[in-house]
C-alpha cells in the first residue's frame, strides 16, 4: 500500500523477479479477465461499460481466481488491492478457505514532495504504454519512446495540482484499511521516499526477519 507515486509498482516488479513469485496488479488482472471473457470478467465489463465502479465482490472474485493459479504456490505480491476494508474482508475469507492468507502488508510512507516529483515527471508512451520519467528514466530522445517511437505525454492526473488532491483523497480513503491491518498486527511501514535500490535493501531485511508462511 502507498499513495500514488510511492513506487509500489516498481518495487513489486523488483520483488517479483528476486523472489520468483507473481506480481498481481489489480489493473492488469481486471483487464486480462475482461479480455479473456471469463464469467467474472464479463460481469466486470458490464459495470465498466456503464461507467460504474466494479463491485467489491466481483473485483475480489477475479483476484481470488488469479491466486488459485499454480504459480502462486510459493507466494504472491498484491499491488493496488485491496482498496477498501470490505475488499480486505472478502479477500481474507477467500484465502482462509484456501488455507492461505496475507503474511505482511507493506505501507510505503511517502512525502508529498517526493510523490509530486515522481508523478509530475512521469511521461507515458501513447503507442505502447511504457512509463518514463524526465529525470530518472529519460527517453533517449525527448518526447519519443525508445521502444516504439510513439509520442510521450503527461497523464492529466499526473499534473502537480491534481497530484496533491490525489494524495489527500488516498490518505482519507485508506485510513480505515491501515487501521484494519494494524489491528491484525501485520502492517509494516517503510519509507517510499527511498530510491529503488535503497528501498529494496530495506524490504529484503524486513522479509529476512519476518515470520512468513
Ligand atoms: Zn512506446
Amino acid at each position: 500500500m502507498g499513495p500514488p507515486g510511492a513506487g509500489k509498482g516498481t518495487q513489486s516488479a523488483v520483488l517479483s523477479r528476486e523472489y520468483k513469485i507473481p506480481h498481481i496488479s489489480t489493473g492488469d488482472i481486471l483487464r486480462e479477465a475482461v479480455k479473456e471473457d471469463t464469467a467474472l470478467g464479463a460481469k466486470a465489463k458490464s459495470f465498466m461499460d456503464k461507467g460504474q465502479l466494479v463491485p467489491d465482490e466481483v473485483v475480489t472474485g477475479i483476484i481470488t481466481e488469479s491466486l488459485k493459479a499454480p504459480d502462486t504456490k510459493d507466494g504472491f505480491i498484491l499491488d493496488g488491492f485491496p482498496r477498501t476494508v470490505k475488499q480486505a474482508e472478502i479477500l481474507d475469507g477467500a484465502l482462509e478457505a484456501m488455507s492461505s492468507g496475507i503474511d505482511m502488508v507493506l505501507y510505503f510512507e511517502t512525502s508529498p514532495k517526493v510523490a509530486i516529483e515522481r508523478l509530475s515527471g512521469r511521461r507515458v508512451c501513447r503507442g505502447c504504454g511504457f512509463n518514463y520519467h524526465i529525470k530518472n528514466i529519460p527517453p533517449k530522445q525527448e518526447g519519443s519512446c525508445d521502444k516504439c517511437g510513439g509520442e510521450l505525454y503527461q497523464r492529466p492526473d499526473d499534473k502537480e495540482e491534481t497530484v496533491l488532491n490525489r494524495l489527500k483523497v488516498y490518505e482519507a480513503e485508506t485510513k480505515p484499511l491501515i487501521d484494519y491491518y494494524t489491528k491484525k498486527g501485520i502492517l509494516k511501514k517503510v519509507s517510499g521516499d527511498l530510491g529503488v535500490d535503497a528501498l529494496f535493501k530495506v524490504l529484503s531485511k524486513v522479509f529476512s526477519v519476518a515470520k512468513l508462511r
